[in-house]
């Protein structure tokens, strides 16, 4: 019953919306540029960085937001509905908004989903067999990612289409070096210590590209709560392990990996909170983190540093 409420409330609102645009058609926005929503920070900053001055970027999580907990407003439906594109990442990250693309699907309007061109055997599949969506943790992937944007773009706007491609290529650049310098940190770990954990499982690319054993104390979506067996085992890992420090995340709350130390402190070992990593969204903006590049970094810096 909900659900059909649900629906009822989504079809009057888009048909508002289609009344609203009818005149504007696939164009631009004032400024003459193409009016993009993505739905992460990650996404709209890889959108601003091949679209460049063509587009106007407008996402609907800000930095430290969780996408899997994420609700879409009346505001953010109507943004979608008048956006010339809609870029969103999939894999059921977006967890909460399913039907609203589904609903901008069945309309004229480019709806793109980052994971669709993704090949199928870099993705990573999760215990309870659906596909991890934390997939910009793999810089490679996330070049695979840039070029599903350049083509969107190309389709949409043939005409900068040389732009789009010079754009792609720079960053394609950028990318590669960000993945050497990833790759050549992690290396500065012995073997012992690359173990990796933290609030949830974001990292499984990350420690599957770069070498490093990961362990979530939530699973793949933080929609499931840790339970109190989860934290025993891992703190009996720890100990186990002598696991020098253990991270907290921007986007979710702290408490249960605080709750993790003190399981490690009760067994006599010390492992220290070794800092925040970002997750599922980008740094703060006007940080070192606030690009997608800048966001790795951080990450993988404030990893080795604490687990050296
Ligand atoms: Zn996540």
């Amino acid at each position: 019953m909900k659900n059909k409420l649900f629906i009822l409330f989504m079809v009057l609102v888009l048909s508002l919306g289609v009344t609203a645009c009818n005149n504007s058609k696939k164009v631009s926005n004032v400024e003459g540029k193409h009016n993009i929503v993505a739905t992460t920070t990650m996404i709209a900053d890889l959108v601003s960085i091949i679209g460049g001055d063509n587009v106007s970027v407008q996402r609907l999580m800000g930095p430290g937001i969780d996408p899997h907990l994420y609700k879409a407003s009346a505001g953010d439906v109507s943004l979608m509905h008048n956006a010339d594109i809609v870029i969103y990442n999939g894999l059921h990250l977006e967890g909460k908004m399913g039907e609203i693309f589904e609903n901008l699907n069945s309309e004229d309007k480019l709806v793109i989903e980052i994971a669709s061109g993704i090949k199928e055997e870099d993705l990573i599949i999760s215990e309870n067999e659906t596909h991890d969506p934390h997939i910009w943790f793999n810089v490679l992937i996330w070049k695979d990612a840039a070029k599903v944007v350049r083509d969107g773009l190309i389709n949409f706007d043939k005409e900068n289409e040389v732009t789009y491609n010079e754009n792609y290529e720079a960053y394609i650049k950028e990318l590669d070096e960000l993945h050497e310098y990833v790759q050549s940190r992690i290396d500065e770990l012995p073997e012992s210590k690359r173990i990796l954990i933290t609030a949830h499982d974001a990292f499984e690319y990350f420690g599957k590209t770069y070498g490093l054993q990961v362990k979530g104390l939530q699973g793949i979506s933080t929609a499931s709560e840790a339970g109190t067996g989860d934290v025993s085992a891992l703190a009996d890992f720890i100990v186990e392990h002598k696991i020098s420090a253990i991270f907290i995340e921007s986007s979710v709350p702290k408490k249960n990996v605080e709750a993790l130390q003190e399981a490690v402190s009760a067994r006599g070992f010390e492992v220290e909170i070794g800092g925040e990593l970002y997750s599922d969204s980008l740094g703060s903006t006007g940080t070192d983190a606030e690009t997608y590049i800048g966001t790795v970094k951080s990450n993988v810096n404030t990893i080795v540093d604490a687990l050296k």
